[in-house]
């Protein structure tokens, strides 16, 4: 509670010292997590849950859910042109470091709070049960029916205002661009998680319970964090970084000549989430609801085999965030356009 209160009062500001206040206290992304696993806010929360979530903060548990961010953004950065990796660097908040995977989290990190709650919905988008297909303008709106309001209207969105200010004719707009930046580079590996498309009547696989070796949990949670998390324990030696580098490798070798058909978008355009959520959808089916069923006790088999489509959608992830980063921010095409 006190750290809302402390965030409460950071709130009034912009821009980057926004971005500061959010990183205070790295235990609470354990509570919004939780939370965002469970789909629900905190005052939803019986009190129970909110005192066992505070227990937990207090034994200073968190980083869940991190890795997957951490790494997209982390592979991204590998591709960044200098224009971009300059203009990224600008835009960072000092919190940052100069590293964007180092906040690539945020997102989630201010979903729960009220100012930004309307943010919760931006994170993934639901399709119709088992028809195991996407088309935006059937699927894209939140839970209150509002049009856009799912993960590929975010990306369209972000996208677009970082293309005003850098690529657009009018760099008079007031946008938060910092924001934008983070908002983009969160959303683009979300979109690309199967189940942040997976079906409407299950939440993603959130309301389908399983157990993950001795644990019981989530559908969603496997993908959004055990797969990854199992992975940086017993094949990379607890060592995240490790398990960036084996994507890197992969990308550089068995997946170097995908690379640039991952890159690209239909007519040219800047970013196709469109397509990265079809390919998620479809991914959900054959992979990530196969074989876990409600009850079900996912373990090697099941991990063993959806590792290597985990670690292929964190590699596109990056490279086609660090793609659209690229077309947002590079100079030689502004000035190309300009003096037309
Ligand atoms: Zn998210």
């Amino acid at each position: 509670m006190l750290r809302r209160k402390k965030f409460k009062g950071e709130e009034v500001r912009k821009g980057k010292e926004r971005m500061v206040a959010c990183f205070t206290g790295k235990g609470i992304s354990l509570v919004i997590k939780l939370q965002y696993t469970l789909r629900m806010g905190w005052h939803e929360l019986p009190w129970i849950g909110r005192v066992l979530l505070l227990m937990h903060l207090v034994h200073g548990v968190f980083s869940w859910g991190k890795y997957g961010h951490y790494a997209v953004c982390k592979i991204a950065e590998g591709y960044l042109s200098e224009d971009a990796m300059a203009t990224v660097k600008t835009l960072l908040p000092d919190s940052a470091k100069g590293e964007l995977a180092s906040v690539c989290s945020w997102p989630d990190d201010i979903k729960w709070y009220y100012n930004w709650h309307w943010t919760s919905s931006l994170h993934y988008v639901d399709t119709p049960n088992f028809k195991c297909n996407y088309k935006y303008y059937r699927d894209c709106y939140d839970s209150s029916g509002h049009r856009n309001n799912c993960v590929t209207g975010a990306i369209f969105n972000y996208t677009n205002q970082l293309f005003s200010a850098y690529q657009g004719y009018n760099p008079m707009l007031n946008y938060n661009l910092t924001e934008a930046l983070l908002f983009l580079a969160h959303y683009m590996a979300d979109v690309h998680q199967p189940l942040h498309v997976g079906f409407i009547g299950d939440l993603g696989g959130t309301s389908i319970k399983v157990g993950w070796y001795r644990r019981k949990t989530n559908l969603h949670h496997v993908w959004d964090t055990l797969i990854i998390d199992t992975a940086v324990k017993t094949l990379y030696g607890s060592d995240v970084s490790a398990m960036v580098q084996a994507i890197q490798r992969n990308i550089r070798d068995a997946w170097s000549n995908d690379r640039s058909s991952w890159e690209s978008c239909i007519y040219n355009n800047t970013v196709c989430p469109n397509l990265y959520a079809s390919e998620s959808v479809r991914f959900a089916c054959k992979f990530a609801y196969r074989n876990a069923t409600p009850g079900t006790t996912l373990q090697d088999d099941y991990f063993l085999s959806r590792l290597p489509v985990v670690e292929k959608r964190l590699a596109q992830g990056g490279i086609r965030l660090a793609a659209v980063l690229n077309r947002l921010f590079s100079f030689q095409v502004k000035i190309r356009r300009t003096s037309r």
